[in-house]
């Protein structure tokens, strides 16, 4: 450390006090990353290594990235998962005495990135911090691009299970956990395994109650924590606070975009885990991971990046609450009366940027001119969009009337000091409006007079000495010049300054130039600074209406979400549901609102009946491909929608509130943890028992299928009596081939039995999409297989081992005839084949279709058909 540079010196000082960044060090016009920083930067951003000198024998491993485009190397590396330091010069080098002073401006970590162009507008950025104890979980979520906050304390059974269940639903990019919740086994686990988050561990001083509790009341203006109503949530004060302490650490500039906390309780939601979201598809595919095929890119027709993110969320979150559900619904349905709104709405929303983002940055100081004409572009349309709404009937949608704030003096203030097009730096001037300011108009006009006066000398010169090519010039170097061509040399007076000396031409200062610049340059100085000083106030005066723009914010997402719902229902022909609290659920012609989008042939819709009493579990049976998995995702769906407030896809509906979905779909895509398909499957289902109640649905596929025919047909009996058994008694639909499982619509209360029809002909079957009850007779297992290319041979041996096994006889080996002489292997023996086919098959080959009449083609035909041992 003695022998380092005095530069090398400071770095290591600031780098000592940010373990675990990537120091960006800023250098001039770069950023420079050294020693281990820059062999790790260096490796993930492909740049070259190089050296500098340090003061040390060996040179320092040094790459840097120049500063105007260090955001695009800033978001690769927070992507993947680092967190960068940034450290700015903190005065101009060029004044400076010794070495530049230099400090940490921000740390931008996965979960606090403010910069648009490292966020998807259409998501949220969550950072969450959780405060694990023995009896109690505290869970914070924060947005601090949107100024979101929100906060659950878990209790009860299974803490792990719920935090887990949190953790999917906000799906944060980072979080924060106390040492204890690294005790918590499955918790870590959960994390690595199924969310692409990054893990800190922060001290459990961090965690502390009665720091985090001066923290939270300091945050939020407040004097007891009953304000906030968390006096009794002492877990979500120190998930907060230390959120808080890290946010405060990392920012550094003030953090009063977060200004509230919103409590929630896991009662006020439907219960939706991991494996239920990702199977039922909301929010993106299973497989490819896309918005294309899930329920948001059917529901989603929003406008504005608030109403998208809000659309997410309000899928996460089907509500609880019938009342809740009805002013959704009672606005939706208003709008889907109302072409001529709902076409005014879309129209205006379409011009309305992102508010909440567009605020942050303002708020943070980070915003520039073009920021702010955005937000005046955005504010432009609030008037209109208010008079759209008002007067509508819903409370609903008078509410949000009442909470758009068309804000329209900030719009004017903005539009009156920042021109129409300003450059993107604020530090160069050219953002104020002509005639807003005075002062800075006259330096305007000084800077203008100025070079008029330039241009006047140049023409007094130009007659004075008599040399008709004079020029006055401007270059960084040397300031204003006098130009004269070598051929007019001699004619240059004496008070002329020699400046320089080019291959045709020298260059020239006078006094009086000298003087003239002086004044232009400094009114020029001053005007950019008096510029900059005028935004700032304007930012500042903007930012200071941080409230009314949150609302109004808030009020236009929902407008834009129900908007959306509205649009959706009338071109997909959706129906307004009856939410009832008599868990009936009752459906009509129901349909598959992703699987009819993108199927090419119609879609069959079908009924569903599931209740408290006779009807609380359906066996499916029907053979593979019929349409189970639809039928059962599409009722879970359309339950999902009628408690977000949607219409669905049904001739009519009848809700019962659903306290929670649960799914036990295929086999599960993760298997990271070591864990056999069949161990997967069975945890699933342990924790669907653990965990359901008589108000849940749950969607059963194929349980049991994982392992040998008498262990799973046992497993899923024994699953069907406890789930339709008084312990229990919720709705489920129960998908199986254990044909065995009907007979117990006969023995256990509240069974029925379904199938979904398919017509055979021969060996070949139709689909017919269409569920009814009883039991299917058969499989129909060979005959899909055939459908999907199985090979011919495979399939007819198939069918003779089924006979076998069906008449309870030993299944028979093939018999081998040895090796032809090319090598192939003859075609397998099939034992049942029957005994005409060898004729049919020669009758057909010697028959002259031409010379047949049609009543002897007919009877022909069936001769064939008996032939081949059709019965
Ligand atoms: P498996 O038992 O092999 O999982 P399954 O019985 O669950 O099969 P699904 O996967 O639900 O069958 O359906 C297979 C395909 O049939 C779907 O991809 C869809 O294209 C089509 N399908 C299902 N239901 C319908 C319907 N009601 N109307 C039209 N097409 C349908």
């Amino acid at each position: 450390m003695a022998n380092l540079s005095p530069m090398m010196q400071q770095y290591f000082e600031i780098k000592k006090q940010y373990p675990g960044t990537l120091l960006f060090f800023r250098l001039g016009d770069f950023y420079e990353m050294f020693f281990d920083d820059a062999k790790t930067a260096s490796r993930e951003l492909e740049l070259t290594l190089t050296g500098r000198d340090c003061g040390q024998e060996e040179r320092a491993p040094m790459c840097g990235v120049p500063f105007h485009s260090a955001e695009t190397y800033i978001a690769r590396l927070v992507q993947k998962g680092y967190k960068v330091a940034i450290c700015e010069q903190m005065e101009d080098p060029a004044l400076a005495k010794g070495i530049v002073k230099r400090d940490i401006v921000r740390v931008i970590t996965p979960g606090t990135v403010l910069e648009s162009s490292m966020l998807d507008e259409t998501k949220n950025n969550f950072i969450c911090a959780l405060d694990v104890r023995e009896l109690v979980v505290g869970c914070c979520f924060a947005d601090i691009s949107t100024g979101e906050l929100y906060g659950v304390q878990l209790e009860g059974e299974g803490l792990a299970g719920q935090a887990a269940n949190e953790l999917g639903r906000f799906s944060p990019k980072e979080i924060l956990v106390n040492p204890d919740a690294l005790d918590m086994k499955e918790l870590p686990a959960f994390i690595k395994e199924r969310l692409s988050a990054s893990l800190e561990l922060l001290e459990e001083e961090n965690f502390e109650e009665a720091r985090c509790t001066a923290l939270v009341l300091e945050q939020f203006h407040k004097n007891s924590l009953g304000e906030l109503r968390l006096e009794d949530k002492g877990s979500i004060v120190c998930a907060v606070g230390a959120l808080l302490q890290y946010l405060k650490q990392t920012q550094r500039t003030g953090l009063e975009r977060l200004n509230g906390i919103e409590l929630y309780s896991g009662a006020q939601f439907m219960r939706l885990d991991l494996n239920a979201r990702r199977n039922l598809e909301l929010l993106e595919t299973m497989r490819s991971k896309e918005k294309r095929g899930s329920l948001l890119w059917v529901l989603d027709q929003t406008k504005t990046a608030m109403g998208k993110r809000l659309i997410r969320s309000w899928i996460e979150q089907p509500l609880l609450s019938p009342a809740q559900i009805s002013k959704r619904l009672n606005a939706v349905e208003e709008l889907t009366r109302d072409l001529v709104l709902r076409d005014a709405i879309s129209e205006q929303l379409m011009g309305v940027h992102d508010l909440e983002r567009l605020m942050s940055r303002i708020v943070y100081g980070s915003a520039n001119g073009r920021e702010l004409r955005s937000l005046a572009s955005a504010l432009s349309r609030l008037p209109a969009l208010k008079l759209a709404v008002q007067g509508s009937k819903s409370a609903y949608l008078s509410m949000i009337h009442e909470n758009l704030d068309s804000l329209e003096e900030i719009c004017e203030l903005i539009e009156r000091a920042i021109v129409e097009e300003p450059p993107f730096s604020v530090r160069e001037g050219g953002m104020i409006q002509h005639g807003y300011s005075a002062e800075l108009d006259l330096l305007k006009g000084d800077m203008s007079d100025g070079r008029g006066i330039v241009a006047q000398i140049e023409a007094r010169e130009r007659e004075k000495t008599g040399i008709p090519k004079l020029k006055v010039g401007y270059n960084r170097v040397f300031g204003y010049y006098i130009e004269v061509t070598n051929s007019y040399k001699e004619m240059v007076p004496q008070d002329y300054i020699r400046k320089q000396t080019l291959t045709n031409c020298e260059r020239f200062i006078t006094q009086e130039l000298k003087e003239l610049e002086g004044r232009i340059l400094g009114a020029h100085d001053k005007s950019v600074q008096l510029e900059y000083t005028l935004f700032d106030e304007v930012r500042k005066t903007v930012a200071a209406q941080l409230a009314r723009v949150q609302k109004t914010a808030a009020a236009v997402a929902q407008l834009d979400v129900l908007n959306a719902f509205a649009q959706v229902s009338v071109n997909q022909n959706y129906t307004r549901p009856i939410v009832n609290l008599e868990g009936k659920i009752l459906i009509k012609d129901g349909r598959h609102p992703v699987v009819e989008k993108l199927l090419e042939s119609p879609f069959v819709p079908n009924d569903v009946t599931l209740d408290r009493g006779e009807n609380r579990v359906a066996i499916i049976t029907g053979p593979n491909m019929a349409g189970k998995s639809t039928y059962m995702r599409q009722t879970a769906l359309i339950v999902i929608m009628a408690q977000i407030g949607c219409f669905v896809p049904a001739s009519y509906a009848e809700i019962g509130i659903t306290d929670s979905v649960f799914t036990r779909v295929g086999a599960s895509d993760d298997l990271a943890g070591g864990q056999s398909t069949f161990m997967v499957e069975m945890s699933e289902v342990a924790d669907i028992i653990k965990n359901a109640t008589s108000d849940s649905l749950l969607i059963l596929d194929e349980i049991g299928r994982g392992t040998s025919t008498f262990d799973g047909m046992s497993i899923a009996r024994a699953v069907l009596e406890y789930v339709a058994g008084k312990q229990l008694g919720a709705k489920a639909l129960f998908a199986t081939h254990y044909h065995e499982l009907t007979v117990l619509e006969d023995l256990v209360d509240g069974v029925k039995n379904y199938n979904i029809v398919v017509k055979k002909r021969g060996d070949d079957i139709t689909f017919l999409r269409k569920i009814v009850r009883g039991s299917a007779d058969d499989s129909f297992g060979i005959e899909v297989a055939k459908l999907a290319g199985i090979p011919d041979r495979v399939v007819s041996r198939a069918k003779q081992i089924l006979s076998e096994l069906e008449n309870g006889q030993a299944v028979t080996m093939p018999k081998s005839r040895g090796r032809k002489k090319t090598g192939e292997q003859e075609p397998m023996q099939i034992s049942l084949t029957p005994p005409g086919e060898k004729e049919a098959l020669e009758r057909l080959r010697t028959m002259d279709v031409n010379t047949l009449t049609p009543i002897e083609c007919m009877n022909t035909l069936f001769e064939l058909c008996k032939l081949a041992g059709q019965p």
